[in-house]
């Protein structure tokens, strides 16, 4: 499987984060917004909170934060969490 490298970067980052799904999802705390993230947008090292191990870059993950704002939490990007797929489907 050949590795896509695109240097266009320019072309790619027109669209800030805006090619994935965003869906909600009803978990045990609450309801949750859930954005996928496709490899080629995966290029940082993310902690996932659900098994405690790295989402490396180039693999596709979700992105989500809570529906409702928190109390004490801005709801802004610090306090949204990257969980691999299977992690998140695990969830309750
Ligand atoms: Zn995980």
């Amino acid at each position: 499987m050949p590795t896509q490298r695109r240097r266009s970067k320019h072309l790619r980052s027109a669209r800030p984060l805006g090619s994935g799904h965003a869906s909600s999802a009803a978990k045990a705390d609450g309801r949750w917004i859930v954005r996928t993230v496709s490899g080629a947008n995966a290029v940082k090292d993310y902690r996932c909170p659900g098994c405690d191990q790295l989402v490396r870059p180039g693999t596709p993950h979700v992105v989500v934060w809570p529906a409702e704002p928190v109390l004490g939490h801005s709801g802004g990007v610090e306090d949204r969490r990257h969980w691999h797929n299977s992690c998140w489907s695990r969830r309750r």
